[in-house]
């Protein structure tokens, strides 16, 4: 029997807590092998944006379904790579609000909301050359995925590196209030029902509290070149 030949390009699953710097991986990493990065968390944000925009009780599901239905998530090009998008509007400026910070994770409980972005993801996945992070890539959305990488870091880091991120935009918010955010969200995350936040068992664990964001992409592409992918 012969092998099935290895893909040309690997699909890459990278989950783990809020805050603790997926994106950033995730994007260095897609840069860095050529391939297409997808911010899901961004998906969810952007579908939470919209719906508190249009005053959509997000606590009715029916209300919700019959809201999202017709929306198309996609993403554009930018200067600063690829934003989300709704009904071809770029709305990145918008999602990373502590508005939509605070109302994003029950909007993820939701099943109509995972059905619709869960297929969407899979669509954009299924011919691999993919960097996805989110908090199922690994275990539901791409359960085959080539790489599962779950990433950690301890609470005060992801903090301090949150509340860093908010400054660099101008913007000043208590340390306090983003802990509490992030807390509540992995909580919500890994307790929900559906698809909730937990290690896939075949993925590497990578804890980045004192890793630089070199030494931590050089460990991913590591494991690339041990899967036999030609990075
Ligand atoms: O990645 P980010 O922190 O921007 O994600 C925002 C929220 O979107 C998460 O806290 C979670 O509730 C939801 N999410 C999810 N599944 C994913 C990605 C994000 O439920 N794959």
């Amino acid at each position: 029997m012969k092998n099935k030949a290895k893909p040309q390009k690997a699909v890459i699953a990278i989950d783990g807590h809020s805050g603790c710097g997926k994106s950033t991986l995730a994007k260095s990493l897609a840069k860095k092998i050529n391939y297409l990065y997808i911010d899901t968390g961004a998906m969810y944000r952007a579908i939470t944006w919209y719906l508190l925009e249009n005053k959509v009780d997000i606590s009715d599901e029916e209300q919700v379904a019959q809201a999202i239905e017709p929306l198309a998530i996609t993403f554009v090009k930018s200067e600063t790579g690829n934003h989300v998008a709704v009904n071809g509007e770029d709305v990145e400026k918008y999602i990373r609000s502590m508005e939509v910070s605070k109302s994003v994770s029950p909007v993820a409980e939701l099943k109509v909301v995972r059905d619709k972005l869960v297929a969407l993801q899979r669509q954009i996945g299924q011919d691999g050359g993919v960097v996805m992070d989110g908090r199922d890539i690994g275990t539901v959305v791409f359960p085959d995925a080539d790489l599962k990488i779950f990433l950690t870091a301890d609470v005060e880091t992801r903090v301090a590196r949150r509340v860093a991120e908010y400054l660099e935009k101008g913007q000043t918010i208590s340390y306090d209030a983003v802990k509490e955010n992030l807390t509540l969200r992995d909580h919500i995350d890994s307790t929900r029902e559906i698809s909730p936040l937990r290690q896939a068992e075949d993925a590497v664990v990578i804890d980045n509290s004192h890793l630089t964001k070199v030494e931590q992409l050089e460990q991913v592409v590591g494991l690339l070149r041990e899967r036999g992918f030609a990075v």
